[in-house]
């Protein structure tokens, strides 16, 4: 099921994504449910009756927003978790500190809820006064229940499901800072959605392929199991120290082909737009303006 938060006039609620890309208010035809996808993450997909989304009726002029507005901590995010962007990475001169092409452990920093941003909502140009904008496609973990110290081997069941970010960087403020919260931290910088595709769809996420086309133009393309760290990995190393809690997102890392990859650099201009995909959960999609 590919869940989405939508607003249609009357309220921000949990919805359905048909597979014509149409909404459905779960809301209307589930009232015990919880309107909000926290909510619902919290009492997990299991609680969603069956036959659910096609008692719902369509949702007209429903507009997407990011399917967890606000999760329970900042995004987490992965760095340098595809060899060949590590590697374009390194090679590109914009990477202020590491020492390492490929990380021995995992790089993760953290994007505030005050940087997402929904489908179709712009980025804005503006927001980078050093004009060093890049995008990022991302493949998102999204926690179902909660924990610490999880085990790889019990990591997966921690998944409530896969969404999509664009981690938007502001490379000469990545660079520049030597840490990268204030190039990546910036509001509007975590474009996310459409949809969560929840886990029991799922059966192996490294199946997955993830693209980036910018004005059509393809960038990235690759398979999850491309990850240096996989997705139990993350969660090991996150959770190690730190609760995860439903609702909470963590960003696995972007695949060779970002604006730095190139040579002089391709940063986004105004007007271009950025489309990141994944065939089983969506299209996420802005412009910057
Ligand atoms: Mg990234």
């Amino acid at each position: 099921m590919r869940l989405v938060t939508f607003d249609d006039g009357r309220g921000a609620r949990v919805g359905v994504l048909d597979s014509a890309d149409r909404v459905r208010d779960l809301a209307a035809s589930e009232p015990g449910l919880p309107r909000d996808m926290l909510g619902l993450i919290a009492l997990g997909f299991g609680a969603i009756p069956a036959g659910a989304a096609d008692r719902a009726p369509v949702a007209e002029n429903a507009r997407l927003l990011a399917p967890i507005p606000r999760p329970p901590k900042n995004v987490f995010c992965v760095g340098k978790n595809y060899h060949e962007h590590a590697k374009e990475f390194a090679g590109s001169g914009f990477d202020g500190g590491a020492k390492d092409v490929v990380p021995p452990y995992p790089v993760v920093f953290s994007k505030p809820h005050t940087a997402i941003s929904a489908p179709g909502d712009a980025i804005p140009f503006d927001n980078d006064p050093t004009g060093g904008l890049d995008y990022e496609g991302e493949l998102a973990i999204v926690i179902g229940r909660g924990g610490r110290r999880i085990t790889r081997e019990r990591a997966l069941a921690h998944v409530f499901g896969y969404t999509l970010v664009n981690d938007v960087t502001a490379r000469h403020l990545q660079k520049r800072h030597s840490q990268w919260v204030l190039g990546k931290g910036i509001d509007g910088f975590c474009p996310m959605g459409p949809a969560i595709l929840t886990a029991d769809e799922v059966p192996d996420p490294r199946a997955l392929v993830l693209t980036t086309h910018v004005n059509g133009e393809p960038r990235q393309a690759a398979p999850v199991g491309d990850l240096i760290f996989d997705i139990p990995a993350l969660i090991e190393a996150i959770s190690a120290g730190i609760t995860l809690e439903p609702g909470d997102v963590i960003a696995t890392g972007t695949p060779a082909g970002v604006g730095i990859g190139f040579d002089p650099p391709r940063f986004l201009q105004r007007g271009d737009v950025v489309r990141i995909g994944v065939r089983e959960i969506g299209v996420l999609e802005n412009t910057v303006r």
